[in-house]
Order: structure tokens, then C-alpha cells, then sequence
């Protein structure tokens, strides 16, 4: 499973989110970073680092 936690890119955050692969976690982040922050627009750059960020837990 794959985990990434919003607060590793927007400080203050505490949503974590779950799911088979990292595009499906991703996914997840992408639709909270617009509901939540605002984040309607996620450049190339900052999903490259966001893909970075995801670890793989049990
Ligand atoms: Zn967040």
C-alpha cells in the first residue's frame, strides 16, 4: 500500500492518504490539494517531488 502525507509538502496539514499505487495516492492528494488549499493548478514540478514523497507502508 501506498501512503503520502499532505503535510510533507503543505506544512500544517495532517491529512494522510491511502491507496493500491502511488497514481491512485496521488490522485487522492490532487483532489484535496484543490478542495482543501486551493490548489486548483499543480505544476510538473511540484508532482515530481509530491511522487517523491510517497513511501510504501504494510
Ligand atoms: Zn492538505
Amino acid at each position: 500500500m501506498k501512503r503520502f502525507a499532505c503535510g510533507d509538502v503543505v506544512p500544517g496539514c495532517e491529512d494522510v492518504f491511502l491507496g493500491a499505487t502511488e497514481d491512485e495516492v496521488l490522485d487522492k492528494a490532487l483532489q484535496h490539494a484543490a478542495d482543501a488549499h486551493g490548489m486548483t493548478e499543480v505544476s510538473e514540478e511540484t508532482m515530481d517531488h509530491a511522487r517523491g514523497l510517497v513511501t510504501t507502508v504494510a
